[in-house]
């Protein structure tokens, strides 16, 4: 199947989910995860119809952005270094990774240096993963009150990404957590804090997520395939100027 028709079946996917939960369709947005995808493949899914873009590493998305250019939105879902915030900062439209008081502050300083307010998520380590980054959930409030009052940033929301299970079922208590998570920092009605995203669910339980609220759902291997493993000299790991 080509990339056209594994989006159309994976759209078909989540509108039967939004009606199984009684949401709209259009409540909930598709983003194509590309990390190790070809440029032409992209340009594919983004002719196709998709509305976001996500990519994990900043160099990777800085090279894809020169060849292709933006088209579409940009997010970042991967782990963000500290010294990266400046190159995320021009590069993406919003920051799902946001899991640290630190890069906040250095994501808002260099929103500000570029002129531009970033809207960032905050990624929740539901399950307390040591392996998984993420704020631990029971301090995840705690970091939401202390970003909210960076001038440059705007909270949207929150992600997360539960442990891996065979049967998708399985996660969702997780994705559940989440969503009344974001209801209870909803009720503290913080100034300038929106929490209307939900980023959650992948290639193998997206349409679990959406009945549990997810309005951006993150889909990799369900567009373009199997990845093929990652190369140690593709890593995130040398500097970099742009
Ligand atoms: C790779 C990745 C995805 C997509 O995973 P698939 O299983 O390919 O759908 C989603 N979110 C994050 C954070 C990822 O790193």
């Amino acid at each position: 199947m080509d990339v056209a028709d594994n989006i159309r079946q994976v759209r078909k996917i989540m509108a039967e989910a939004a009606g199984r939960s009684r949401r709209s369709p259009s409540a909930v947005r598709l983003m194509a995860v590309t990390k190790t995808v070809h440029d032409d493949r992209i340009v594919e899914a983004v002719q196709a119809g998709v509305d976001i873009i996500g990519e994990n590493y900043v160099q990777e998305a800085k090279r894809k952005l020169e060849t292709m250019g933006k088209r579409c939105e940009w997010h970042m879902i991967g782990r963000l270094q500290t010294n990266k915030a400046k190159y995320a900062v021009r590069l993406f439209d919003m920051i799902h990774s946001v899991d640290r008081l630190g890069l906040a502050v250095e994501i808002d300083r260099h929103a500000r240096a570029a002129g531009l307010v970033m809207k960032i998520l905050i990624e929740v380590n539901v399950a307390g993963e040591a392996t998984k980054s993420g704020v631990p959930i029971t301090d995840a409030v705690k970091l939401v009150r202390a970003v909210a009052p960076l001038p440059n940033l705007s909270v949207r929301g929150l992600m997360t990404m539960p442990p891996w299970f065979d049967d998708p079922e399985e996660a969702r208590p997780f994705f559940r957590a989440l969503r009344e998570l974001r209801d209870r920092i909803e009720t503290e009605g913080m100034p300038r804090v929106e929490m209307r995203e939900l980023s959650m669910g992948m290639t193998g339980d997206y349409a679990v997520a959406i009945e549990e609220g997810a309005t951006i759902v993150r889909v990799g291997r369900g567009i373009f395939g199997e990845r093929p493993p990652r190369a140690p000299e593709q890593s995130d790991g040398p500097p970099m100027t742009l």
